[in-house]
């Protein structure tokens, strides 16, 4: 018996992706060694998490990198850095913001569910608007001397009432404005990385159990160094508003593993998607109630867009019913969705998984 099964909990096949609610990504054996090695040592946590932080800017080809427990827990640490960077002798006070510059400039089409990870700080969230047409001007016209960031959220980029990251990014340099990217779950390509920072982002937060693969509490911030030592300075080990978000020893030498595995790994891992949305679509193509394609979701939310997924248009039951009867399946499988079709993403999925995939997918669109 397993942990799991001692638990009562079901394994879940994962086509749906670096999903956190189903567990977000597996790590490599060698991570887990890692954490495995990190866990039987003591260590000064302060020198380990600036080590790691060198380590993994060299690593990607960044200036500066801080380890946080997650692209929430970056969020917040990133809002609390631009606060603080001119008056560094404040920051203890966060959340509360009195004397600082506490405002975050975003899109409102760029609001999301991530909103409360930058509030936590003390930052206040204000709209650029109000318009259904926002442009640059108004951008610009939005920045007051209360103005502390911009919020950039990459997966939103290609939305109406977006606007072009590099045209937003020159505007708010023009004003001394630091601009953060949340690019939690852009990756791949790892280039994504060096093209916002190239484009003007002065920091960029990701998540470290994604595409990265390393422990699900764990996550980055990238760019800047004085920015990125900013926001350091108010993250785990140092008491501040970043103390409940706890870097452990093993969480930091699992992830630095995972960053050096993952900037080797790239190339496989797409022939290694290809071949999954190949076998499955093959599977499916010639069952009668379902129609399947390779396709990549370009102009939606679903992240990343580089992942090919196989869409599935199921023609005799909703996508609803397909995708919770697999859900509720033995075993259970988790899919995404995009409008009328199921969306199979191969990042989390095996060659292994496929046949069972397969024979849950015709069965649960079977009448
Ligand atoms: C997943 C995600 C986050 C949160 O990441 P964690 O590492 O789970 O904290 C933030 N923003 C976006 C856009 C995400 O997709």
């Amino acid at each position: 018996m397993g942990i799991y099964d001692e638990l009562g909990v079901a394994r879940v096949i994962n086509a749906w992706g670096t999903v956190t609610a189903v567990g977000g990504s597996l790590m490599a054996p060698e991570v887990l060694d890692a954490m495995r090695e990190a866990a039987g040592a003591f260590v000064d946590l302060h020198l380990l998490q600036r080590r790691a932080g060198e380590r993994i800017a060299e690593l990607l080809g960044v200036d500066a990198a801080c380890v946080t427990s997650g692209a929430a827990a970056g969020l917040t640490l990133a809002a609390a850095g631009c606060m603080t960077r001119r008056v560094p002798t404040r920051r203890t006070q966060l959340p509360v913001t009195t004397g600082l510059a506490d405002e975050c400039l975003v899109l409102p089409a760029h609001r999301n569910r991530y909103d409360v990870a930058l509030t936590l700080s003390g930052i206040r969230i204000v709209e650029v608007g109000p318009s259904a047409e926002i442009t640059v001007d108004q951008v610009r016209a939005a920045v007051t001397d209360r103005t502390a960031m911009f919020l950039y959220v990459a997966e939103s980029s290609q939305i109406s009432g977006s606007l072009p990251f590099g045209v937003v990014a020159r505007a708010m340099r023009e004003r001394d404005v630091p601009v953060v990217v949340d690019a939690a779950a852009e990756l791949p390509p790892r280039t994504e990385i060096n093209r916002y920072l190239a484009d003007g982002a002065d920091l960029l937060v990701l998540s470290g159990g994604k595409e990265i693969r390393g422990p699900q509490s764990s996550g980055l911030i990238l760019g800047d160094h004085d920015l990125v030592s900013e926001s350091a300075a108010h993250a785990f080990p140092n008491h501040g508003i970043g103390r409940g978000m706890k870097t452990d020893k093993e969480t930091i030498a699992g992830l630095v593993k995972a960053v050096e595995i993952f900037v080797d790994r790239e190339r496989d891992e797409r022939d290694r998607c290809e071949r999954v949305v190949a076998d499955i679509v093959a599977a499916l193509g010639s069952v009668d109630h379902l129609k399947v394609r390779r396709h990549r979701p370009a102009s939606s939310l679903i992240r990343p867009v580089t992942i090919p997924r196989a869409y599935i248009t199921p023609l005799l039951r909703s996508v609803d019913e397909v995708v919770a009867r697999l859900r509720d399946g033995d075993p259970a499988i988790a899919v995404g969705t995009d409008g009328p079709d199921v969306a199979i993403n191969p990042q989390c999925l095996e060659l292994t998984d496929v046949p069972i995939l397969v024979g849950a997918i015709v069965a649960a669109a079977s009448c």
